[in-house]
């Protein structure tokens, strides 16, 4: 196998496929099943600082922000589009299927949002149902600080969702101190699971705007209504995934146990970059990074299918491109969840150095992990 050094999939822990290769039940009715499912919810919730409720769903990432946006939109709701990023712009086209106005707010892709230039936008114009928000734009490595710009949102009165799926447990994530009322994560990203499996965390106060609704969810499988009182009345909406689940309890349990998480993706990260600058490439964005992914932009008089390439074939290592607006134009080095030690980063740059210059780039200074 070789070391996939992106930023989603990532590697996966030996201890989370062994847990996924146990002998399962029926889930649908071993009513242990149901304990097990809510605590590790529970687990999920409490590694977010959060006691809002959370629930795993059967289907990748996209499949939380599709259910947050269906959830909560009615026809002709105005919803705000805090776009700085591919994904960010993206939560439009939901809000769309599913009837509502969004309002895009575009600012520079290569800067975080800024939260004054926030609030003057909001004076004059705050008639928003809800705001949807990006953490870690992963296609640019661009971090939102969720911690600002989700309570003034909520200052001016407007729910907001969250999509933390290649933020959370890399970089900080407090959804009651930040107010956060839906936040969407996924399995593959730094919870170092494999893919399959999406996380949703809601407020009271988003419960309550979906029973309150005028008009139905179009959707089930979006629906986060139909869950409610799973546990109760030991009745699923649909079969779970139990392997997937067993697989994200122990990865969930490692997160719990690995107390310097935060601070060593934070070191990481500011190494990769350190030694991207010292080495003469240059950083996709101006601020705003993650501790989860760095992106660079390719040098002059290479391709980003020259650099993936070899350092795939010749040093087992697979980095991202990027896609979208960004195809073509940067590398992404994914440094997350089991990704994240200094040996891979060290095996990842070194090889990176070599390749970069067997491709005619000239470096500055030799590009290692220091
Ligand atoms: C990975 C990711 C998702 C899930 O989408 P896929 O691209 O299908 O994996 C959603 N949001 C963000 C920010 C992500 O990085």
């Amino acid at each position: 196998m070789y070391k996939m050094m992106t930023p989603g999939p990532t590697m996966v822990a030996e201890n989370v496929r062994m847990a996924r290769s146990v002998e399962t039940g029926n889930p649908d009715l071993d009513l242990e099943f149901y304990d097990f499912y809510k605590e590790t919810c529970e687990l999920y919730s409490g590694l977010l600082h959060t006691k809002n409720e959370s629930l795993i769903l059967s289907g990748e990432g996209i499949l939380g922000l599709e259910a947050a946006v269906a959830s909560i939109t009615e026809p002709g709701d105005r919803v705000l589009i805090l776009d700085n990023g591919v994904f960010g712009k993206g939560f439009a086209d939901f809000v769309n299927i599913y009837g509502g106005e969004p309002v895009l707010y575009t600012t520079d892709y290569k800067k975080e949002i800024e939260a004054g230039a926030l609030r003057e936008f909001l004076e004059k114009d705050s008639d928003f149902k809800y705001a949807t928000v990006v953490h870690c734009d992963t296609p640019s490595g661009m971090l939102n600080d969720i911690s600002v710009i989700c309570p003034l949102l909520k200052e001016y009165g407007i729910l907001t969702v969250v999509d933390s799926v290649s933020g959370m447990f890399g970089n900080e994530v407090n959804v009651d101190a930040s107010k956060i009322d839906i936040l969407c994560g996924g399995s593959q990203k730094a919870i170092s699971c494999p893919i399959g499996l999406t996380l949703v965390t809601i407020s009271e106060e988003a419960k309550r705007m979906m029973e309150n609704r005028k008009t139905r969810i179009a959707s089930f499988y979006a629906n986060l209504l139909v869950f409610k009182n799973y546990y109760e009345d030991k009745w699923f909406p649909y079969t779970m995934p139990v392997s997937d689940i067993y697989g994200l309890r122990q990865a969930l349990e490692n997160i719990k146990e690995d107390k310097d998480i935060i601070k060593r993706h934070k070191r990481i990260a500011a190494k990769t970059r350190e030694a991207l600058i010292r080495a003469g490439l240059h950083l996709y964005a101006e601020n705003g990074y993650s501790n989860t992914v760095t992106v660079f932009t390719i040098p002059g008089g290479v391709t980003a299918g020259d650099i993936l390439k070899i350092m795939r074939e010749d040093y087992n290592i697979m980095l991202a491109g990027s896609f979208d607006v960004l195809a073509g134009e940067v590398i992404r080095i994914g440094h997350m969840g089991y990704n994240c030690t200094e040996e891979n980063v060290r095996e990842t740059l070194t090889a990176l150095d070599i390749v970069l210059r067997k491709l005619g780039v000239e470096l500055k200074d030799v590009l290692e992990y220091r």
